[in-house]
């Protein structure tokens, strides 16, 4: 749903954007989830504008500046859940089949996600694209994206908040409430035992920003229009009712205000009432409990039931359960949100549903998003379900299916939770001395004890946000993601290794870290449960005991079992080596007439002056007494000559200083050779030969007239 406008400059009123940064962020996003096409796109008088593409524009027939309706769009269903952020396969989703838009674009695979500003507006979306189904997307790449949509959401300025701007906005929401502009969708509540369809929540879809439509309704209601719209969505989805299966209820959200002024005998004239659930928010404060009773009697008299929506969000303190005693208790997603990790979300859950079974109402828990919160609600006692992972709002028409998923019997779970200590473990997680965690299949902090912030500086929220990968130093990543990943395939339940992190000050951290998987029943993996303790001071110590076992304590240079030790090295690698063998002329003569302290410094200055000619090309090592190796890559018999005479001229040219401040002539002798890859020569070979070539040296020199 194209409109014209290819090549529009963009309005004054839209947002700021670096558009070279946005693109390769999107380029970014794309290349790591193999799509073909990204954009972002910005959101305006119900229009959205293509303000940056990236990638293959032309599959999608797009350009920056083109506009498309966003009633028709992808986009505005993922704002307001009827669609999933990520879609692998259009042809797989009954709303990605129905909309135009999948065809005229050739929409194979679909990631996008809402772009919000500082002070959460929807400013727009990233999105990316392929024409091409691709069923490896999952939920884990939505991480990714997020963190595109939020960084870019932090670049780019909001659209103006002008006059006119505000005076537009107005005018758009006064026109949908006043042509009634909006739709209706039904999202399904299930039995948690059976997933049968219990009854359906009805929630309106606006076409105009800001889209959320708790949202729109607060904009509406600023506006001095709140009422007339809650009053025209409750006439429009009670006109709906007898399209609905007459087995199911359907519950409809109103504003304690609206339900106060409501003409309910008008209303309900031609609707069976007992079908009807009024939802009343717990957000908003009630005043005058006993207007609102009196308000709601002749309704409640007829039949219509009351539910408590958003309980647990902590506004009224389960004030409206106590006085308007519902016939449900919808449970806050924010207590739904990870339940299965959270022992303090579990407990409040569990007072939820016992204080509302003595009261004799249902509970239904909102926001379930996935089998480990439908589990964790299960096992506390709570029956009905509304959530992403059972079924999104729709449109009447597509059917109300039971869920395919049910949750395991509550005994099962229990003995799940038993098998982990649930309570013991929540304790050792809080007092352990030792770093604990709880970490996702995706790699989050669901959990962080004190001791492991302690130890890695962090605070509770910064881990929160954080991945293990993300605080892991990358030469150690590759390792433990290969053990984690044979703990979710199920070839090992658990791991141990010792790997460096990253603290929040940058320090390298080193970890003893055993990390086991917990699986939910049916053997699905659920979480990872990691220990992780401090060993940085002995790997400091260890590092200082190896060095100091392969140091010659007098030169500080590498002993002979160092030395020996990369010779083999070397030899493993196959690319070859060569070795110079270096000794001091007339060392013990030299002991004999300057003492042993003026041999020592000899040693040391000598020791100084290899390496200074070796650079960092090779390896110096005190052989033994007064001979020295020098290790080098180098297997060229003309690079070894020039070496030991580089060596051999610094040594003449400049005599070594003693302690008394006089200087001696000191003299080496140096017998070089080399191993070739593949000349089945042995390291006693070759150093046998370079201790022969310097003895051949000596006699020479020896015999050669003073
Ligand atoms: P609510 O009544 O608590 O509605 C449930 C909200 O949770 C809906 O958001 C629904 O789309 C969303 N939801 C359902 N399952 C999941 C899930 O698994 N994960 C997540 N993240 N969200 C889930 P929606 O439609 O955006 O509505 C937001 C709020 O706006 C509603 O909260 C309700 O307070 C208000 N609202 C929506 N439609 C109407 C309406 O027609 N009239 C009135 N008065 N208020 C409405
Ligand atoms: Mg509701
Ligand atoms: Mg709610």
């Amino acid at each position: 749903m194209r409109f014209e406008g290819a090549g529009e400059p963009l309005s004054n009123d839209g947002p700021g954007i670096p558009v070279e940064l946005v693109r390769t962020l999107l380029g970014l996003l794309r290349s790591q989830l193999g799509l073909d096409t990204a954009w972002l796109s910005s959101f305006r008088d119900g229009v959205q504008v293509f303000e940056v593409l990236d990638g293959d524009a032309l599959a999608v027939d797009l350009s920056s500046g083109d506009r498309a309706s966003l009633a028709d769009s992808y986009c505005v269903r993922v704002v307001d859940g009827r669609l999933p952020a990520i879609i692998p396969d259009t042809t797989g989703n009954l709303t990605t089949a129905a909309l135009p838009v999948t065809g005229e674009w050739g929409l194979g695979a679909y990631v996008g996600v809402p772009v919000l500003s500082p002070t959460g507006m929807t400013l727009g979306m990233v999105c990316a694209v392929s024409r091409e189904a691709k069923p490896y997307l999952a939920d884990i790449d939505l991480r990714l994206v997020k963190q595109v949509a939020e960084l870019i959401g932090t670049l780019i300025e909001s659209p103006g908040t002008s006059a006119s701007t505000t005076a537009a906005q107005r005018e758009a929401i006064r026109k949908v409430v006043s042509q009634r502009d909006f739709e209706i969708v039904f999202q399904p509540v299930h039995e948690v035992a059976s997933g049968k369809v219990m009854g359906v929540e009805a929630l309106a879809r606006f076409p105009h920003a800001p889209f959320r439509p708790d949202a729109f309704l607060a904009q509406s209601a600023l506006l001095g229009l709140g009422l007339e719209l809650e009053l025209a969505i409750l006439t429009r989805v009670l006109s709906m009712v007898s399209q609905i299966p007459d087995e199911i209820f359907v519950a409809v959200n109103i504003s304690p205000g609206a339900a106060l002024v409501a003409p309910w005998a008008r209303l309900l004239a031609d609707v069976d009432p007992s079908r009807i659930v009024l939802e009343l928010t717990e957000h908003t404060a009630v005043l005058d409990y006993s207007a609102l009773d009196e308000a709601l009697e002749p309704c409640r008299t007829r039949g219509v039931r009351i539910a408590v929506d958003d309980v647990g969000a902590g506004f009224s303190s389960f004030s409206h359960v106590l006085e308007l005693t519902p016939e449900f208790v919808k449970i806050d997603q924010s207590i739904t949100r990870n339940i299965d990790v959270d022992d303090a979300r579990r407990r409040l859950a569990h007072a939820i549903a016992e204080l509302a079974g003595q009261m004799g109402a249902t509970v239904i828990a909102e926001g379930v998003e996935n089998q480990g919160e439908l589990d964790a609600v299960s096992a506390v006692g709570i029956t009905a379900v509304q959530g992403f992972y059972l079924n999104r709002p729709q449109p009447l028409g597509h059917g109300f299916e039971p869920a395919s998923v049910t949750a395991e019997p509550a005994d099962l779970m229990r003995a799940e939770v038993d098998l982990l200590g649930e309570r013991r473990f929540e304790l050792a997680l809080a007092h352990s001395p030792i770093g604990m965690a709880v970490v996702g299949l995706d790699g989050t902090f669901l959990r962080t004890n004190r001791a492991l912030r302690a130890m890695l500086g962090y605070s509770k929220w910064e881990l929160a946000e954080l991945t293990f990968q993300e605080i892991t130093h990358p030469d150690d990543l590759d390792a433990d993601v290969a053990l984690l990943t044979e703990c979710l395939e199920g070839r090992r339940r658990s791991y141990r290794m010792d790997k460096r992190y990253i603290a929040a000050d940058g320090r390298i951290v080193w970890g003893a870290l055993t990390v086991a998987i917990v699986h939910a029943p049916r053997d699905k993996p659920r979480y990872f449960v990691s220990q992780i303790v401090d060993v940085t001071a002995d790997r400091i110590r260890e590092a200082d005991l190896a060095r100091q076992a392969a140091t010659d304590p007098l030169t500080a240079i590498a002993n002979r079992s160092a030395g020996w030790g990369r010779l083999e090295h070397l030899e493993a690698g196959g690319a070859g080596y060569g070795v110079l063998f270096c000794d001091i002329e007339r060392f013990k003569a030299f002991n004999d007439h300057h003492g042993h302290r003026a041999g020592d410094r000899l040693l040391v200055e000598v020791a100084h002056r290899l390496r200074t000619a070796v650079c960092d090309d090779g390896m110096v090592a005190r052989w033994g007494g007064d001979e020295f190796l020098v290790i080098t890559h180098s297997v060229d018999d003309a690079e070894l000559a020039r070496l030991a005479d580089l060596i051999a001229d610094d040594l003449d040219n400049k005599p070594v200083t003693l302690g008394d401040g006089s200087q001696v002539p000191v003299g080496l002798t140096i017998g070089y050779a080399a191993h070739r890859p593949g000349d089945g020569r042995s390291i006693d070979t070759v150093l046998d030969q370079a201790d022969h070539a310097m003895h051949e040296k000596r006699q020479h020199r020896n015999e050669a007239p003073a």
